[in-house]
């Protein structure tokens, strides 16, 4: 469903924060990318939905390519991209439900979008959405009155609004302490189990990617150092991604 090839990204500064990345991603799959801070993981999943400019190669979503696509076709390719993002993005002085409809026009929320007159199948559809992640009883609560594991909880039920097939979460619990993080990366599994959603997920920890995915990426400097199963990761493996002084560090 996702083909990526020969993606690379220079910021104008000169930094080659991606060389040369392909893959592919078939439908269904749970990914998680790891690498250190700085390894390019971030830069990875914005040039997917070109939050982010790629220097060089081509992506696809399906039969539609991303990296072709002028303005017009990039908004409809980012309504099949939902995105989560480690501060979770949302609008702090705007109730929960405002946030989570806002999903319904895409995942940058602005002023005009919060005055955007929604209609009442979007309210019940946000409802549904909000009572998935347990949050329901907070719709009229002020978003930056929930704890960090609930905000988040809220940008999933946002990016559920736009009924994604592809879902970028970039370190979406790195904000989170260990429980909280579970929480958060259960909705993600049952997105991807239950409903099919394809998840492409950044996270630092090795011990949750085992946890959670059935392919890591590894990216060091840029370059792919890694494609395989969790399993396949040895001592060796783990200090090719994180380097020779590296320590595993494990989330229960
Ligand atoms: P990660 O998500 O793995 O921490 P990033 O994709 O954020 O890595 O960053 C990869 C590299 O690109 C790093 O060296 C980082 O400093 C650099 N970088 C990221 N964003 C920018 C930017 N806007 N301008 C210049 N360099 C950047």
């Amino acid at each position: 469903m996702l083909r990526i090839e020969h993606l690379s990204k220079t910021y104008p500064n000169g930094t080659r924060a991606l060389v040369d990345v392909s893959i592919e991603v078939p439908k269904g799959q749970f990914v998680s990318i790891i690498g250190l801070s700085g390894a390019g993981k971030s830069t990875f999943l914005r040039c997917i939905n070109r939050l982010i400019e790629p220097t060089s190669g081509r992506i696809w979503l399906g039969d539609v390519e991303v990296t072709a696509a002028g303005p017009a076709e990039l908004r409809l390719i980012r309504r099949r991209i939902g995105m989560i993002f480690q501060h979770f993005n949302l609008v702090k002085r705007s109730s929960v439900i405002t946030n989570v409809l806002s999903g319904r026009l895409g995942y940058s929320p602005t002023l005009p979008s919060l005055l955007y007159r929604f209609r009442p199948e979007d309210y019940a559809d946000a409802r549904v959405n909000l009572e998935r992640v347990g949050l329901l009883e907070k719709e009229k609560q002020r978003a930056d009155t929930l704890s960090g594991g609930q905000q988040q909880r809220v940008g999933i039920a946002r990016a559920l609004m736009q009924k994604p097939e592809l879902i970028l979460a970039d370190e979406p619990v790195a904000s989170l302490d260990p429980a909280t993080a579970h929480t958060v990366l259960d909705q993600l599994e049952q997105m991807n189990k239950r409903d099919g959603m394809t998840v492409l997920c950044n996270l630092h920890f090795l011990s949750l990617a085992r946890r959670y995915a059935d392919r890591v990426i590894g990216l060091k400097d840029g370059k792919l150092v890694f494609d395989g199963e969790p399993e396949e990761i040895n001592e060796t493996r783990f200090k090719e991604i994180y380097g020779e002084d590296a320590i595993q560090v494990e989330i229960a």
